[in-house]
């Protein structure tokens, strides 16, 4: 254990109350005999994953918290024996504002999870309706409330932008709303359509019901400018927290650091090896529950795959590329390496570029996708 990486811990637990149209995760409408069965699958898994020493938990989905805070609580513990994870530690669950949660909150709060990452996506019924979510503005209110009556001191809510029929001034109440809760942390997300989804047959069929880019664009900036004007520090393309209050588990992400996720579809990243298990949840149980290796896909990343990959991710943070950290831990000069790249985006004014570090500028945050992406080709 001693010479064990240290590492975020995800544990993915995909049973949904209902599912909604637009969703792309590794999830499944839940199911009393599937999701015990799931759990049985989960423990086998943990028993036999490679060691860690954990440094976060993360519970994502699905909706974690359709599980009783009791089965939360017993995933943390055997986390903890097993992961070493520190007392201290931050473990987060993602949770949707459904009125049947709030009386769960106390149990889940008491069973180790410090902070909640909430799917509220809109405070607009219109909004609500059409992506298939069955919560009101009001169920959010009393979930944030009965949160924090439960001991709750670390609350996100997650939005969604250039849903159909969404305006600039609809988009800027949900905004408003979420700030008014007073929360610590908001994530801003535009919608994408994803192969497979109901959203992509609609898609095919009336495209013009969809944001288009320029639209999405002005309310990515109207979420910049409000969220900056109410205090929050915007510390990663899709992210604003308060001082304090980052996510520490995504920060792992974006550092390019390990993580082993456990769970159907989840994803780990330790020794430079990416693997990603199976979307396939007959499969997945068969093998968790043997304890067996489970299938899916495996890619070491080396050279210049590996560094592209750190710098995308590193850009997508307030504090970017920090060359003397690269230099020291990829053994690259990043600005000798990608010269001619990071000429071309400066010139673009998309990224600003001095001796310590690279960054995106305002305009660069439009187009991350983009701009990331040229150093993954470059
Ligand atoms: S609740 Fe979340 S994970 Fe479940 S279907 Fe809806 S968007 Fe997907």
């Amino acid at each position: 254990m001693m010479d064990a990486p240290r590492a975020g811990v995800y544990v993915h637990l995909p049973f949904c109350p209902y599912i909604c149209p637009y969703c792309d995760f590794a999830k499944w409408a839940w199911d009393d005999e599937r999701a015990a069965e799931y759990l049985r699958a989960i423990r086998g898994e943990l028993a036999v994953a490679r060691p860690v020493l954990a440094r976060t938990l993360f519970f994502g989905g699905g909706t974690p918290t359709t599980y009783a805070p009791a089965v939360i609580g017993a995933l943390i513990d055997d986390v903890r024996a097993r992961f070493a994870l520190p007392p201290d530690a931050e473990i987060a669950a993602e949770a949707n504002p459904d009125p049947a949660l709030a009386g769960r909150l106390g149990a889940l709060h008491a069973a180790g999870v410090n902070r909640l990452s909430i799917g509220v996506q809109s405070f607009e019924p219109a909004e609500l309706r059409v992506l298939g979510r069955r919560h009101s503005a009001a169920d959010v209110r009393d979930i944030v409330r009965a949160a924090r009556e439960a001991g709750f001191a670390n609350l996100s809510l997650d939005l969604i932008f250039g849903v159909p029929g969404q305006t600039e001034a609809s988009w800027d109440a949900s905004l408003t709303a979420a700030v008014e809760l007073g929360v610590e942390h908001v994530s801003c997300y535009g919608l994408t359509i994803e192969d497979g989804t109901p959203y992509a047959t609609w898609f095919a069929r009336d495209p013009a019901a969809f944001a288009s880019e320029s639209r999405e664009a002005a309310m990515y900036a109207l979420a910049i400018e409000r969220l900056r004007g109410a205090g929050f520090e915007q510390y990663e393309i899709s992210n604003w927290a308060r001082a304090g209050f980052r996510s520490q588990h995504n920060a792992i992400y974006w550092a390019n650091d390990p993580y082993l996720g456990l769970g159907v579809g989840a994803a780990s990243y330790l020794e430079g090896v990416r693997s990603t298990h199976t979307r396939d949840l007959a499969t997945y149980l068969a093998a968790a529950s043997a304890g067996a290796p489970i299938p899916g896909d495996c890619e070491r990343l080396e050279g210049a795959a590996r560094l592209g990959e750190a710098i995308m991710l590193a850009l997508r943070t307030a504090e970017g590329v920090d060359l003397t950290a690269f230099r020291e831990r990829y053994g690259i000069d990043v600005g000798e390496r990608y010269g001619e790249v990071v000429e071309d985006l400066v010139a673009a004014g998309v990224l600003r570029a001095d001796a310590a570090r690279l960054r995106l500028t305002e305009r660069g945050r439009f187009v991350a996708n983009d701009v990331c992406g040229a150093f993954l080709t470059g």
